[in-house]
């Protein structure tokens, strides 16, 4: 007789990660083409020397250098395993078994998998036809059980961020028991007007139950050594910070996110490359007949529909992957030049065959 284990892990989905092909150029994961800055490397290096010790378990350090540079008391942040535990220890703080999480779908992967993985009931709520969130359908589907909501801006898969007025908006009509996630995984892209712009922790600073989810995954590079972090008012942010599995914030991930902290200008020289290059790749795309949405994260998303499949393996065969969701769409990160001319070279060829 096999061991009794939970009876409903057929609910749980799996993650599915964006594959890795070898020669092939990788743009499924929305990661950096580019490897650590050389002054991030040496900070990894540094720490890999000390392995043998354990990690400062609150990461004090890195957490104070966040509070300086994001101007906020170091009671307002902690720091985790990649923004995905952190995702995680949020929904195990505020919700008991029964209590709903609402999102916007299709959005991040892991936000159903955490719910139910905490017992939680996982609340989708379809996308508009542009692929930006539908924030006055996520309010309205605010019930008694409901504890949390994710707004996932910009929108992994799809690209949109939320304006600042109808985020505002929004969250004035959220009742203060329900705590607001804004997932800003990808906010080192976001531009435009800056009256438009989100800053989740400015959103956070004026309100009770709201947090912003932040990480060094994507613009600053880390993807591999995971470290995030969230920003909130302290009765967050002390009951999430408790759900933390114990020194799970490695010295090197702390070490490597401080010395990005210090490199933000090459950062930033980083992320405007990218932010050109997605524009280039957006276009090009329209122009073949994909109605890619506005995006202003590191990737694009083409709703591709029953076609998807057939364009994820055809971009295979030309040893460029991208990240499918069989029946919807085929999202791509924004490589450097020659990747995203590969891209879309594989691009140009699927149009011509259909
Ligand atoms: N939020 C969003 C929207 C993401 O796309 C991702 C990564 N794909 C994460 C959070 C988690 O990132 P990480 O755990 O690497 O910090």
């Amino acid at each position: 007789m096999s061991p009794d284990v939970r009876s409903d892990l057929d609910a749980i989905p799996a993650y599915v990660p964006g594959a890795s092909v070898p020669g092939a150029v990788k743009l499924a994961s929305n990661e950096t083409t580019a490897g650590p800055l050389p002054s991030v490397a040496a900070a990894i290096a540094d720490a890999a020397a000390a392995a043998n010790r354990y990690p400062d378990i609150t990461s004090r350090a890195l957490v104070e250098r966040l509070a300086d540079f994001l101007d906020v008391g170091a009671e307002n942040v902690t720091a985790g395993c990649g923004s995905v535990a952190l995702c995680q220890q949020l929904v195990q703080a505020v919700c008991a078994p029964g209590d709903e999480v609402i999102f916007g779908w299709r959005s991040f992967e892991a936000y159903p998998i955490i719910s139910r993985i905490a017992h939680a009931v996982p609340v989708s709520i379809p996308n508009r036809a542009d692929g930006s969130l539908d924030l006055d359908a996520i309010a309205g589907a605010v019930t008694d059980r409901t504890r949390l909501i994710f707004v996932c801006t910009p929108n992994n898969p799809t690209g949109p961020a939320v304006p600042r007025a109808e985020l505002r908006a929004f969250l004035d009509r959220v009742p203060e028991r329900v705590t607001v996630a804004l997932d800003e995984a990808y906010v080192e892209y976001v531009r435009g007007d800056d009256d438009d712009k989100v800053d989740g922790v400015a959103e956070v600073m004026a309100r009770r139950n709201v947090v912003s989810l932040r990480t060094f995954s994507k613009a600053y590079g880390l993807a591999g050594l995971r470290v995030g972090y969230l920003v909130g008012p302290v009765d967050l942010v002390v009951p999430v910070a408790k759900m933390v599995v114990p020194f799970s914030v490695s010295s090197l991930a702390q070490s490597a996110a401080i010395a990005c902290l210090e490199a933000g200008d090459e950062l930033r020289a980083r992320t405007d490359a990218v932010v050109v290059e997605r524009s280039r790749v957006r276009d090009a795309l329209l122009d073949m007949g994909h109605a890619v949405p506005d995006t202003q994260a590191n990737f694009v998303w083409l709703p591709l529909a029953e076609a998807a499949s057939d364009f994820d393996a055809h971009c295979r065969d030309h040893r460029v992957v991208t990240r499918c969701f069989a029946g919807d769409g085929v999202r791509v990160t924004i490589g450097d030049r020659d990747e995203n001319d590969r891209f879309l070279a594989a691009a140009r060829e699927f149009v011509s065959r259909m």
